[in-house]
């Protein structure tokens, strides 16, 4: 999300004739764009923020600036503990940083952190960023409410809103005919998103994705995330229809235990979530499913922490994000309970939940020994440059020898051996 809200930035100053360049050297203006979803996101900013105090010793015009999440949380307090910083500037406020970088460029320092319950960009054309011509993140939302006990975002990204579906669609197409073969949909949770059009119908995601996967079978459509409490049979059922739409469904469980998920204000329970991989299971045999855990949120007992285990046996997810719980303030959490896990439970819990899961991937992915793939191709391994990777519906990575495929094009590979995050294949003719 925040590589597609830089894209965003890039795009914005470019208009007004800023360059980007690739050596920091260079740069008038340094932004960093930031993360504030766990304590130790916001550790290594600080760290970076003060590695930048040799350059600015070599290049005394250089100004630092502060976009994001970390920018909207601290305000102008960070600017008045890392004196370094000129400008801060929240998620919502990109369409002033010309009139931002003015300002600084005549010697003021600056905060900007209105949020906004209507600014999506809808209008704005990315730049895209690092990127490899072949996938590219559409932002389709912006914002979350569901005010989960432990998370920052409802604080740091304001309110939840749809972006125009034409705009979006427009986006998807325009990629599509600059040569990329695959979009990603981004929203805190793309099963609300809810667009009332000018003509009065409403499009809801399913609909949304199916005008998305409708511009070409060769463009591949992914989405993230889906929070559980909101996913509909009719997602899947469209999901089912189109080959393009991948079968890979990020839901985080963040637990396994009905007392942890109502402390957690997830609006869901077990039993809830594991109706819904049923239903994935049922109308998508082929998806894979991947999720989010915390370890240690306030009050988690042993047999809290045994029931996210056992979640993790059940569900087999072929990917996982896990993390220590990490209290945010202004969050239910910090008001009202109290972080109570000490650091080496929560690190052993963690660590227990990661060797399970790395378990379950490798004999997932042992299992997938001997199937074939449509692959899109992404690029050289990072290995060895006699090799390439692409992915398959499912997100997997296969690693294949090049022989005369170049990146961008779909191929069908055969698995012919694993570790537990990649999968080895070989091009079937
Ligand atoms: N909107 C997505 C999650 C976005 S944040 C959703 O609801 O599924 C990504 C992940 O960070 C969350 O799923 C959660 O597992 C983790 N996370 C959020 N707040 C956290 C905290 N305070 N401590 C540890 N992990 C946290
Ligand atoms: Fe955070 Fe919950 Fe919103 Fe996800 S749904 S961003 S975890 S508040």
């Amino acid at each position: 999300m925040n590589l597609a809200d830089s894209e965003v930035v890039v795009s914005i100053l470019q208009k007004e004739g800023y360059e980007r360049v690739e050596e920091i050297e260079q740069a008038d203006f340094v932004m960093i764009n930031t993360c504030a979803i766990r304590d130790n996101a916001e550790q290594r900013i600080r760290k970076r923020v003060r590695e930048l105090r040799a350059l600015q010793g070599r290049h005394p015009q250089l100004r630092i600036g502060i976009l994001g999440c970390m920018a909207e949380r601290l305000q102008s307090q960070l600017m008045a503990e890392e004196d370094n910083v000129s400008f801060v500037v929240g998620p919502d406020a990109y369409r002033r940083m010309p009139e931002i970088l003015k300002q600084v460029r005549q010697g003021s320092r600056t905060a900007d952190t209105e949020l906004s319950t209507e600014e999506t960009y809808a209008d704005i054309e990315p730049v895209r960023l690092h990127s490899n011509g072949i996938s590219a993140f559409i932002s389709i939302m912006r914002g979350c409410q569901n005010y989960c006990a432990y998370c920052v975002v409802p604080y740091t990204r304001g309110r939840e809103r749809s972006r125009d579906p034409e705009t979006i669609v427009h986006e998807a197409r325009t990629l599509f005919e600059r040569g990329y073969k695959e979009v990603t949909l981004l929203g805190q949770n793309v099963n609300s998103y809810r667009y009332k059009n000018t003509d009065g119908s409403t499009t809801s995601f399913p609909q949304l994705m199916e005008q998305v996967a409708l511009i070409s079978p060769l463009l591949r459509v992914r989405f993230a995330t889906s929070h559980p409490k909101d996913l509909s049979d009719e997602l899947l059922q469209v999901m089912a229809r189109h080959d393009n739409i991948c079968k890979c469904i990020h839901l985080p469980v963040q637990s396994g235990s009905n007392r942890m998920l109502k402390l957690m204000n997830r609006h869901y329970t077990a039993e809830w979530y594991l109706d819904r991989v049923a239903a994935i299971r049922h109308y998508l045999p082929e998806c894979s499913i991947t999720t989010d855990v915390i370890a240690g949120f306030c009050t988690e007992t042993e047999e809290d922490h045994q029931a996210t285990l056992e979640m993790f046996r059940t569900v087999r997810y072929d990917y996982a994000y896990m993390f220590k719980f990490s209290m945010r303030p202004d969050t239910f959490a910090h008001k009202h309970m109290v972080d109570d896990i000490d650091e080496r439970e929560k690190t052993r819990r963690l660590e227990e939940i990661i060797a399970l899961q790395g378990q379950i991937a490798l004999e997932n992915n042992q299992k997938e020994i001997g199937r074939t793939y449509e692959i899109l191709v992404e690029g050289t391994s990072h290995r060895s440059d006699k090799q390439l990777f692409g992915r398959n519906s499912q997100n997997k990575v296969i690693v294949f020898d090049r022989e005369e495929v170049k990146p961008g094009e779909y191929v069908r590979v055969e698995v012919t051996d694993c570790t537990a995050a990649t999968l080895k294949g070989r091009l079937v003719k």
